[in-house]
């Protein structure tokens, strides 16, 4: 093999550059320095790296050719949806090509009677509910980021939402893809019936991280609107008693479609860009969505309600219609960008803790905050104990920023030894495969990564992401895989 610096010859790229020109046209690919710069990050812009190239393919032939071209060239890829994701997933190779999918937007077939939609990769979220609305349907994973991010990303990520609670998250909404694997074969996994023959590899697609190949069509399962969906608000004095209300909610057997708590810092950042109507000096606000059959529905709010100021809520308020209803929603969507408003900086993370644990853990939280004297807002999926800290700094400030990163990284200690999880929904990408090791053994990491062997042999797809070191197929059947260094071009794809 030869090393991957030569390669970045201009008359190699030139070459290249021809080759990807002959498959998409010149309009599909960008190789110019200031163009390639909208795709050096993802959401988490701290870091950034400059691919060789960008290309916007428009049809499964074509990313299928483009793989193969990688495939022969050793080039690393990595693909990309809207770039809303939260931990670097979709963060370049420095060697390589970012394929953006965002082209490939099409809804290719809505069929009501399997209540299935079929769409093309860059499809956005929001984009299904809205061409199965008018009949009735929705689909229900709802990241806050629905307006903007696709569905191939959200495939990539098992993303979730706000109702995720009682739906499920995006995995139990999947019912095929048709993907191109690492070395450019076309293979469709499952597809319009909800059970289909052989190893469950749509599952391992599903969360996959984008390392298993690209996904290029994907059949959806859609819902059908419930009859009623009534929104609670209550605002408590402490957040340690609106995470009581959420264990005492679920202990009491009933399952609302979301349950959200955002605390004061969060309540006020919202306030101050969106103004949802929440009350400034709160200490937490509790939001809760109960929907189903009306009869149902009705019965259940007055027993939230008096489980809410059984835990001490100050104020609940039932949403009146649906534009208070969108309102209480609004503060909630907003929360990450609104704190912009008060923070020149912050650092999304995203763990997952047993829901019992919820009040002792924001309570370590909050002194973790004071030992290193930086603010931490938490805004998050109560219901599904999948917890958002924000942690506030200012870049200005010399080793702010590192403090904030290390703060963090605490904050997922704090979860794991709750009995939880380094992330509940924005992956590990590049960000977090550091923290890989806390929950699983070097025999389990290289197991996992047998199977992204099986898949992707050369480790071309999307590399550098999820697992904490550089790991090979240079050898299968080898003991540990980790045991052995990584050839020296694994190494410089970063
Ligand atoms: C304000 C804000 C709010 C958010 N709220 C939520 C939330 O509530 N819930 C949640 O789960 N996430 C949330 N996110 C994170 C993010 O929006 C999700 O992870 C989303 O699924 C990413 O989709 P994307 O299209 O932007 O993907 P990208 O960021 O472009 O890519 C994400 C990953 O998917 C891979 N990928 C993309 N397309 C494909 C494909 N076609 N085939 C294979 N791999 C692919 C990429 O390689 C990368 O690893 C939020 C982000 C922001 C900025």
């Amino acid at each position: 093999m030869r090393s991957q610096t030569s390669k970045r010859t201009g008359e190699w790229k030139s070459r290249i550059a021809s080759e990807l020109i002959e498959i998409l046209g010149t309009d599909a690919v960008i190789s110019s320095e200031d163009e390639l710069i909208a795709y050096e990050s993802d959401g988490l812009t701290g870091y950034r790296v400059k691919p060789v190239f960008v290309v916007l393919p428009s049809s499964t032939e074509q990313v299928s050719q483009v793989v193969k071209l990688c495939n022969r060239e050793e080039m690393p890829f990595v693909p990309r949806g809207a770039g809303t994701g939260l931990s670097g997933g979709a963060l370049p190779s420095r060697e390589g090509i970012v394929v953006s999918l965002s082209r490939m937007n099409r809804i290719l077939e809505v069929d009501i009677p399997n209540r299935v939609v079929v769409v093309e990769p860059g499809v956005v979220n929001i984009s299904v509910t809205n061409a199965v609305s008018a009949e009735g349907f929705y689909y229900a994973p709802d990241p806050s980021s629905q307006i903007v991010c696709t569905i191939g990303g959200n495939v990539a990520e098992n993303s979730g939402g706000v109702h995720c609670l009682k739906y499920g998250v995006t995995t139990n909404h999947v019912l095929g893809v048709e993907m191109v694997l690492p070395d450019g074969a076309i293979v469709k996994l499952g597809g319009m019936t909800l059970e289909s023959f052989g190893y469950d590899l749509l599952s391992l697609v599903v969360g996959s991280e984008g390392l298993l190949g690209i996904v290029t069509k994907v059949f959806l399962r859609i819902i059908k609107k419930p009859q009623m969906v009534k929104t609670l608000f209550a605002s408590f004095e402490r957040i340690e008693d609106a995470g009581a209300s959420v264990s005492a909610i679920i202990s009491s057997g009933v399952i609302p479609a979301g349950m959200e708590i955002m605390d004061n810092l969060s309540i006020n950042a919202v306030e101050s860009t969106v103004g949802a109507g929440y009350p400034t000096d709160a200490g937490a606000i509790l939001l809760v969505e109960l929907d189903g059959p009306g009869a149902e529905v009705n019965v259940q709010t007055p027993t939230v309600s008096e489980i809410l100021k059984g835990n001490g809520a100050i104020e609940i308020k039932v949403a009146v219609d649906e534009n208070e209803r969108q309102l209480f929603w609004k503060g909630r969507k907003s929360a990450f960008a609104a704190m912009g408003r008060i923070s020149p900086g912050y650092y999304v993370q995203d763990g997952v803790i047993p829901r019992s644990s919820l009040a002792r853990v924001l309570g370590e939280i909050g002194e973790l905050g004071k030992r290193y004297g930086l603010r931490v807002a938490n805004v998050f999926h109560a219901g599904d104990g999948n917890l958002h800290p924000l942690v506030l700094y200012d870049p200005e400030i010399k080793g702010e920023s590192e403090k904030a990163e290390e703060l963090s990284g605490e904050i997922l200690r704090v979860c794991v030894d709750a009995g939880g999880s380094i992330t509940g929904e924005h992956g590990v990408g590049f960000d977090k495969k550091r923290f890989l090791p806390l929950m699983f053994s070097e025999q389990e990491i290289d197991t996992m990564n047998l199977v992204r062997c099986a898949f992707d042999e050369k480790g071309l797809c999307n590399p550098g992401k999820v697992f904490p070191t550089p790991r090979t197929c240079v050898e299968p059947g080898m003991q540990n895989h980790s045991s052995k260094p990584p050839p020296k071009e694994m190494g410089e794809f970063f």
